[in-house]
C-alpha cells in the first residue's frame, strides 16, 4: 500500500489549507457565536467544486475520489467544523443517488448537487428515534402518478436552505422507501433552528411533511429498499463526521502547541513542563492515528470497496479521539481554554457533537459488534 498522496491530492490539500486559513478561519467564532448558516461560504465551497469531489464528471463532479473529499474535508473542518459539515451533509444524498439512482435521477439531482447548484440534506430522524429504522413513523403511500408522504423530521442539518432532502419513511408494505424530495413542494415546512452546543450555524431543524405529493422519480432504488439506501451512504456520512473529528483535533492540537510555547510558568514556557507534554504527546498520537484510520477508509472506498463496517470503527475512533484531544487541549489552555472568545472552546463543543450525530457512539459500537460476529 503507497502511502504517499499523489501531486494532484498535494495540490488539493494544499488549496483547501488555503482556502481555510484565509476565508473560513476568520470567520469560524462568528458562524458559531451567531448561529447564522455560512451562505457565502457553502456556496463557495460549491463554486470550488468542493461538493462533487467525489464523483465522476458525467455526474457534475471532478472525479477526484473519496481520499481528495477527505482531504479538503479535514482543512476545511480545521477551520470550522460547521462549514466542513456542509460538505459532508450534502455529500450523503449524492452518494445514495450515485449507488442507487437512474441515469434520470443522476442527471436531476447528482450532477447540480455535485456541481454545487444545489444543496441536499438528510432527513431520517424523528423525534421518537434517531437509531431505529423500525421506528420509522413518517409515511409513505402510493397516489396517482407517484407518492404522497407525511410525518415530521427532527434534527435536520440546513433544513432552512436545503433544496433538497433525502427522507425516509415507512411503506403501505414491508420495509422503508428513500425518496429524494424537492423543499420547494407543497406541504414542506420547516420549523426554527435549533439552539444547539456544537455545529452552531449549521441550520439543524425539523423538516414537516404535509402531505407531500412527489413523483414517481423521487424514489431512489425500489420500494423497501430504503434501509439498504441508508446503510450505503450513511457509510459517508460517518467517514464524513470522523473526518471531521479528524480536523477540529488537528485544530486543538494546533493551538496547543503555540499556547504551550508561549504561555509561561515558573521563569519558561509550559511547553517544558512533563505534565503539558504528556499532554501533547497523547493529543499528537490520537490525531496521528484517527488520520490514518480516515484516510484508509476513504482509501477503501476509493477501491470500490463498501465501508459499512469500516466506516463505523472510524467514527466511533475519531470522535472519541477529537472529544479526549480537545479535552486535553482545554487543560494545556488553563482557565483562558474555557473563556467563550477562545477558539479551543467552541472545538471542544464541536468534538462532542461528533459522538452524537450521524449515529450516537452507542450505536456504531453495536453495529461494529454485529458485523464482527455475524
Ligand atoms: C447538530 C445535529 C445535526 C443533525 N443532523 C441530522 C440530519 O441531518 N439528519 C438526520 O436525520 N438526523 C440528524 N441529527 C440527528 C442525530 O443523528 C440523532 O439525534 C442521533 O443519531 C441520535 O438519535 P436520538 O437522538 O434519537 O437518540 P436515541 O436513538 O434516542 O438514543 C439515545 C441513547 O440511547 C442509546 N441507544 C439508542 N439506540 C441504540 C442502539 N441501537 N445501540 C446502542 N445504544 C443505543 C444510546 O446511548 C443513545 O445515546 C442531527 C443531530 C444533531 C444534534
Amino acid at each position: 500500500m503507497d502511502f504517499n498522496l499523489s501531486e494532484q491530492e498535494k495540490m488539493l490539500q494544499g488549496l483547501a489549507r488555503d482556502f481555510a486559513t484565509e476565508e473560513v478561519r476568520p470567520l469560524a467564532m462568528e458562524i458559531d457565536r451567531s448561529g447564522q448558516f455560512p451562505v457565502n461560504l457553502s456556496k463557495e465551497m460549491g463554486a470550488r467544486g468542493y461538493r462533487g469531489l467525489p464523483y465522476p464528471a458525467n455526474c457534475g463532479g471532478s472525479g477526484a475520489g473519496y481520499l481528495s473529499y477527505a482531504l479538503v474535508l479535514e482543512q476545511v473542518s480545521r477551520a470550522s467544523m460547521t462549514t466542513g459539515a456542509i460538505m459532508a451533509v450534502n455529500t450523503v444524498p449524492e452518494e445514495a443517488v450515485y449507488r442507487f439512482g437512474t441515469e434520470e435521477q443522476k442527471q436531476t439531482f447528482l450532477t447540480p448537487l455535485a456541481r454545487g447548484k444545489l444543496l441536499g440534506g438528510i432527513a431520517f430522524t424523528e423525534p421518537e428515534t434517531g437509531s431505529d429504522p423500525k421506528a420509522i413513523t413518517a409515511m409513505s403511500r402510493r397516489s396517482a402518478g407517484g407518492f404522497v408522504l407525511s410525518g415530521q423530521k427532527q434534527f435536520v442539518a440546513m433544513a432552512p436552505v436545503l433544496d433538497l432532502a433525502m427522507v425516509f419513511t415507512r411503506r403501505e408494505g414491508e420495509g422503508l422507501n428513500a425518496f429524494i424530495v424537492e423543499t420547494s413542494s407543497p406541504g414542506v415546512s420547516v420549523g426554527e433552528a435549533c439552539d444547539t452546543l456544537g455545529l452552531r450555524g449549521l441550520g439543524t431543524a425539523t423538516l414537516y411533511l404535509d402531505d407531500v405529493h412527489v413523483p414517481e422519480t423521487a424514489l431512489l432504488g425500489e420500494e423497501g429498499q430504503g434501509f439498504e439506501v441508508l446503510l450505503e451512504s450513511i457509510s459517508l456520512g460517518r467517514l464524513g463526521v470522523a473526518v471531521e473529528a479528524l480536523g477540529v483535533a488537528q485544530a486543538a492540537l494546533d493551538l496547543s502547541l503555540d499556547y504551550a510555547g508561549k504561555r509561561r510558568a515558573r521563569g519558561g514556557p509550559i511547553s517544558r513542563l512533563p505534565a503539558i507534554q504528556w499532554h501533547l504527546a497523547e493529543m499528537s498520537a490520537r490525531v496521528e492515528a484517527t488520520r490514518w484510520l480516515v484516510y484508509h477508509t476513504a482509501f477503501l472506498r476509493d477501491q470500490g470497496q463498501g465501508i459499512r463496517q469500516e466506516s463505523a470503527v472510524a467514527k466511533l475512533f475519531a470522535s472519541r479521539a477529537a472529544v479526549e484531544v480537545t479535552g486535553m487541549a482545554m487543560q494545556v489552555h488553563g482557565s483562558y481554554g474555557a473563556m467563550r472568545d477562545m477558539t479551543v472552546e467552541r472545538l471542544y463543543r464541536d468534538a462532542k457533537m461528533t459522538e452524537i450525530y450521524v449515529g450516537v457512539s452507542e450505536l456504531q459500537r453495536s453495529l461494529i459488534a454485529g458485523y464482527m460476529i455475524e
